[in-house]
């Protein structure tokens, strides 16, 4: 398979499923490889690289999935604080090419944003159980 992001749209059965809420446009997922309990990335279903190729419709889209995921998890899990974004090309700590973007939430004593972002800290915990819990909190949100 060429893509583990498209793998996820296509719900080819090689690839763990760990959607959370599917839009026309976008998916929110739990993050299959996480830095933290609650680790989401929401991406566009059409297989794009580049920041600059999210049209102003996919863009919109995401960002209202992030709110909506942001207010869940603030109201749910008590969560005050969150990195959010891309990683973009070469370099960028970025392993999977299909872009997404990363909610990270953060709680009181752990590393910082650039260990987050440079993919140094994995936290083990099981994200089938986080899953079914954020799409129960999804449907009642
Ligand atoms: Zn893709």
């Amino acid at each position: 398979m060429d893509c583990i992001l498209c793998g996820v749209r296509d719900k080819d059965p090689l690839v763990p499923n760990l959607t959370i809420h599917e839009s026309e446009l976008s998916i929110v997922s739990v993050n299959l490889f996480p830095y933290n309990p609650g680790h989401i990335i929401i991406f566009p279903k059409r297989h794009i690289i580049a920041y600059e190729e999210l049209t102003k419709e996919e863009a919109e889209d995401i960002h209202l999935l992030t709110q909506k995921t942001l207010s869940i998890l603030k109201q749910k899990w008590a969560v005050q604080g969150f990195n959010l974004g891309y990683n973009l090309g070469k370099n960028s700590g970025g392993s999977i090419p299909h872009i997404h973007q990363h909610i990270v939430p953060r709680f009181p004593n752990e590393a910082g944003f650039l260990d987050v972002f440079a993919n140094t800290r994995v936290v083990i915990y099981e994200p089938f159980g986080m899953q079914e819990q954020l799409k129960q909190f999804w449907k009642e949100f």
